[in-house]
């Protein structure tokens, strides 16, 4: 299909998509937070923010181009399944979205799975608290190797543009929605958790008790967790979050801290 668009475009929408989210979330996040943070927000906000800008620039200098430019590629080079068969065009976005989020499950699994690359997620872990900026709080490397995993299923599948469009706008979105410190309305939470990953169900999933941890991997759809049996509903007790050995705020709460955790064992 000929969709395509701009760079700057491209830019401008996930970045003002990124800045309303971010904007409706913390406000929401100080009207009824779901829990009490630990640390001062400033404190950690300028580790994860400043993560987030790192992995930013990293990406521009690791990456040729942007996931939507090598769709486009794909696209023009016939590259993956959904450039070979003749689907309608709104039924192969529909499918690049879903299959996208489908791989994103597996990642995170394997993440939790691989010892050397739980020890690059053990960055995202270590949040002492829970709130949307966990949600972007990742270690560069781990980043740099799902943009290559990303790469890769899109070259794979022959997701169209607008599909990974709508996908990196949604996974960006609702990745700082389930990590915000809110709870939706009890009357509605299992309504949208039949769709969505919710803030109650991703909170589980940063449980210090390490079964409750290895559960619960969708970042946007819930559908997953529950058809390949990692579905948790609620932590058994009261949920203490973060990981117990890694409890020193300058090693899990400052930026140098953050980056050099994968390589270091003085977490407590
Ligand atoms: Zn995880
Ligand atoms: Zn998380």
């Amino acid at each position: 299909m000929g969709f395509t668009i701009p760079a700057d475009t491209e830019l401008a929408l996930r970045l003002g998509v990124f800045l309303a989210v971010f904007a409706a979330l913390a406000l929401w996040e100080r009207a009824a937070p779901a829990r009490t943070l630990r640390l001062a927000r400033l404190v950690r906000w300028r580790a994860n923010l400043g993560l987030a800008v790192v992995n930013t620039l990293v990406l521009r200098v690791v990456l040729p181009g942007s996931a939507l430019a090598f769709a486009a590629l794909a696209a023009d080079e016939g590259w993956g399944l959904l450039n070979r068969v003749e689907l309608p065009d709104w039924a192969a976005v529909l499918a690049g979205v879903v299959i996208l989020d489908l791989v994103i499950y597996f990642q995170h699994v394997l993440f939790h799975s691989v010892p050397a690359l739980a020890r690059l997620h053990a960055v995202h872990h270590a949040d002492p608290d829970f709130d949307l900026t966990t949600g972007i709080r990742f270690h560069p490397l781990e980043i740099v190797l799902s943009a290559l995993i990303k790469f890769a299923a899109i070259a794979a599948l022959g997701a169209p543009v607008l599909a990974v469009l709508v996908f990196e706008i949604l996974l960006n979105a609702t990745a700082m929605f389930n990590h915000s410190n809110v709870s939706l309305p009890a009357w509605l939470e299992p309504w949208v958790r039949g769709v969505l990953v919710t803030p109650d169900m991703h909170r589980t999933h940063h449980s210090v008790i390490e079964v409750e941890r290895n559960s619960n991997y969708g970042f946007c759809l819930s559908v997953w967790d529950r058809w390949l049996g990692t579905y948790t509903l609620a932590p058994k007790g009261e949920l203490d979050i973060g990981l117990s050995g890694w409890r020193n705020p300058g090693a899990v709460a400052t930026l140098r801290g953050v980056l050099r955790m994968p390589f270091t064992s003085q977490g407590v």
